[in-house]
């Protein structure tokens, strides 16, 4: 069923559907193209459109070999449509849920990729704020590189940025992908070039280990993780690299790399890499109690279904239309009571494959022998003390018992 799109151009087939509407395998006057059609909402929301024709030219500047091309932009009666360059492959999601986890090779030469197109748009003052596997975009006719990879190329340019406005954000019914949120958004700071770092650091990570940081559990959870916690290093990983990974982490915007910087970084490790398998990480699965750091230990048998990382709704309620293709993009920013509350959480220790799971069976039984050497150390304890306080009753000045309180060097 082949459509109109504005006069020059004609949608054939549906190649994809995203959050933000479909896109389209298309014809136009200089050949074949990919067409992103935007939704009905979007398309008829007045200030959308008039942003929409505003950004135009920014988002027809962008030209580089790591960027998905923007070649049009058409506003006709109910449509409102993103003429793009078409790659003929698949996304970096897909081939990350085939894989589970890519070479460090083939993470870093896409990553690199990745990272150089985004060193154009930020010199061209473009930030794109939804950088994650779904907006990478893998050219399957495009020369094979480093670990076998195929060019990387970032699309959806400006769209986060489009559809982000302060009315759409108010509202309530909104999906998220909270993974890849820098920890200065979700403090409400106006995002910079920067927070794309973060966001493709944390896509570096997850290719390498198969899950993000921070991610799993209640969004306002893992909102939280990324203000409060540390990311966990990776076992097996190399230090250069894991280097890397943790200064484009940073909390602190202005600690982390430029993208150019980033892009040259990762390129020398690319020798190192070169022939080395896939790092040997289990996912953790097993919450862990913030207030006590104890390992919730459950009665029944751990489902052995995989948790669902990554795309989740912030409202409660609400269902994204294709949990595969949700965007942050129009999040609102949470209050400070969802952040705290809700879940409980922390980054999640990865573990060598091979080690204890958390709420296994063998874990469960380390957990019980761990309460068992607990009890009988607190019993030791309270024996102790009561010595202690039988020895200050009984009198001997000569003797008196140490107390940590009063031990003090400072003390006359
Ligand atoms: P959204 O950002 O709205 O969630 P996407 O941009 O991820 O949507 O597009 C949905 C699907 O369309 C993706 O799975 C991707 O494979 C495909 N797609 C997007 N852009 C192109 C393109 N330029 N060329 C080929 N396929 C594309």
């Amino acid at each position: 069923m082949a459509r109109k799109i504005g006069s020059r151009y004609t949608a054939h087939q549906i190649l994809g559907r995203g959050s933000a509407g479909t896109v389209w395998l298309g014809e136009g006057p200089e050949g074949p193209v990919a067409v992103k059609l935007l939704r009905e909402d979007l398309a008829s929301d007045q200030e959308l459109v008039g942003r929409f024709v505003q950004e135009r030219t920014a988002l027809l500047g962008l030209d580089h070999p790591h960027v998905v091309s923007v070649r049009d932009l058409v506003v006709d009666g109910n449509d409102l449509a993103l003429v793009m360059d078409l790659v003929r492959g698949t996304d970096l999601r897909t081939r990350l849920d085939r894989e589970k986890r890519l070479s460090p090779e083939a993470a870093v030469a896409i990553v690199a990729d990745v990272a150089d197109g985004l060193a154009a748009a930020h010199a061209a003052g473009v930030v794109h704020r939804d950088v994650k596997p779904e907006n990478v975009l893998l050219d399957m006719q495009g020369p094979l590189g480093p670990g076998g990879s195929h060019p990387a190329l970032l699309t959806d340019f400006g769209v986060a940025k489009l559809i982000d406005s302060p009315r759409r954000t108010r509202a309530t019914k909104i999906i998220g992908t909270p993974d890849y949120l820098a920890p200065e958004i979700v403090e409400g700071l106006p995002p910079r070039a920067s927070v794309d770092i973060y966001a493709l650091a944390t896509v570096l990570y997850e290719l390498l280990a198969g899950f993000t940081p921070f991610g799993g559990g209640h969004p306002g959870a893992v909102l939280r993780r990324h203000v409060t916690e540390t990311v966990v290093p990776l076992p097996g990983i190399p230090d250069e690299l894991w280097q890397l990974i943790v200064q484009c982490l940073a909390k602190a915007p202005a600690s982390r790399l430029r993208a150019s910087e980033l892009g040259a970084r990762l390129r020398e490790l690319l020798p190192m890499l070169a022939g080395m398998p896939p790092l040997d990480v289990d996912e953790p699965d097993a919450e862990t109690d913030e207030d006590t750091g104890e390992t919730q230990v459950p009665d029944e048998p751990v489902s052995s279904t995989p948790v669902r990382r990554g795309a989740v709704p912030l409202v409660p309620g609400a269902k994204p239309a294709d949990s595969n293709r949700d965007t942050h993009t129009s999040m609102r920013v949470p209050a400070p009571d969802e952040l705290a509350g809700g879940a409980r959480g922390t980054a999640r220790a990865p573990r060598a494959a091979g080690a204890p799971r958390p709420g296994s069976a063998r874990n469960r039984a380390a957990a019980r022998r761990r309460r068992v050497v607990l009890g009988v150390a607190a019993a030791v304890l309270v024996a102790a003390a009561g010595v202690g306080t039988w020895a200050a009753t009984s009198g001997d000045d000569a003797g008196t018992p140490q107390d940590s309180r009063n031990s003090s060097p400072a003390a006359p």
